[in-house]
């Protein structure tokens, strides 16, 4: 049996979201424990709860200590059961981060899949909807996989109340390099809010136009109707030959709307400088999927803890080396092989 120690490294949810997709993946047994033990919070919460439970769902696992606030669990897979699921955090915890737990499994299962995922789909410190389906699916596809994301309702913290509907259509994973990123080919930047005066997106909009010297026919203010809550969030789109990039601003009470706009016109600058493919998010997410693949390589910026700490998880269930080597000034190539 695969044992983990949850505070390892970054110490937070992906650790345990990367053994539960792997273990289903590989139909290798894991048991956690420290989950989370370094956060305010520590243990399951309602999102990593709802996480686990679907993975138990979709591998017919055996489980011990699935409750919230538990800081261990065991889980032994026996199957993977591509099929229609419903699965509703019940709070705004991240249904992206929920979906990133199954996805890698229903990506090989034998037939295609159907799921339907409730709760927070915008939330600060997890993927938003618009990176998952503009940024992180479009390469899951590139390696032979269909997915098809649709927003049905979005879901801002703290209210939560948002769905997403996916379908995957299954197939082997190829490996593909992401070296070069190609000519900037899209730029466009929306700024959504919820329950809440447009003027903040109009805000954020002007300091892209100001300091990033865009077009208004590359900004959009949308309105969200049927909000469950107040929400607001910033989403830039880097598009180019090889690949897009989604880099996003959170709005949050006590922080102007210039603030907002500033810290992700920050992020965008520093991608576009470093002239490389992958940001700093995209990088951890996709080390899972090229080791499925057997293999892959991308340059991308300085990385995460998050990048290190998955990279290491990642080993104990698949056997592949992963490298990380500093090739130019902000550019780094992450190389994953089969071992
Ligand atoms: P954890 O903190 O362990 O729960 O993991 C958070 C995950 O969310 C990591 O895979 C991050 O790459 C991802 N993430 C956090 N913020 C963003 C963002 N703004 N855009 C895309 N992915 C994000």
């Amino acid at each position: 049996m695969i044992t983990i120690d949850g505070s390892y490294g970054e110490g937070g949810g992906q650790i345990l979201r990367t053994a539960l997709a792997l273990s289903l993946v590989t139909g290798k047994p894991f048991s956690i424990n420290n989950i989370r033990a370094g956060r305010k919070k520590p243990g399951l919460m309602r999102q990593h709860l709802t996480a686990v439970n679907a993975a138990v769902e979709i591998g017919d696992a055996a489980i011990e200590g699935n409750r919230i606030g538990s800081q261990a669990f065991r889980f032994e897979p026996v199957t993977v059961k591509s099929g229609t699921y419903r699965f509703a955090i019940g709070s705004a915890g991240s249904c992206t981060l929920v979906f990133q737990t199954i996805l890698p499994a229903l990506l090989i299962a034998g037939e295609p899949s159907e799921i339907i995922l409730e709760g927070g789909t915008h939330n600060p410190f997890a993927p938003p909807f618009d990176f998952l389906e503009k940024a992180f699916l479009p390469v899951i596809n590139r390696m032979g996989p269909a997915v098809r994301a649709v927003l049905e309702k979005p879901g801002f913290y703290p209210a939560g109340g948002g769905r997403f509907k996916v379908s995957v259509d299954p197939a082997g994973m190829n490996r593909i390099d992401l070296i070069e990123r190609g000519k900037v080919i899209g730029r466009r930047a929306r700024a959504a809010v919820a329950n809440l005066p447009v003027s903040i997106a109009n805000r954020e909009l002007k300091v892209i136009r100001d300091e990033l010297e865009w077009a208004r026919e590359q900004l959009a203010v949308v309105d969200v109707e049927d909000s469950q809550g107040p929400g607001n969030i910033l989403s830039v789109e880097i598009v180019s030959e090889n690949v897009t990039e989604v880099f996003t601003g959170f709005g949050q009470k006590g922080i102007s709307a210039e603030k907002v706009a500033k810290r992700t016109v920050r992020t965008v600058r520093e991608y576009l400088a470093a002239d490389v493919p992958v940001g700093r998010y995209l990088a951890d997410q996709l080390l899972l999927p090229m080791a499925m693949a057997g293999g892959g390589k991308f340059r991308t910026l300085s990385p995460t803890k998050h990048t290190s700490t998955n990279a290491e998880i990642i080993k104990k269930f698949i056997d592949v080396e992963i490298t990380v080597n500093e090739c130019d000034q902000n550019q780094w190539e992450i190389e994953i092989w089969s071992g």
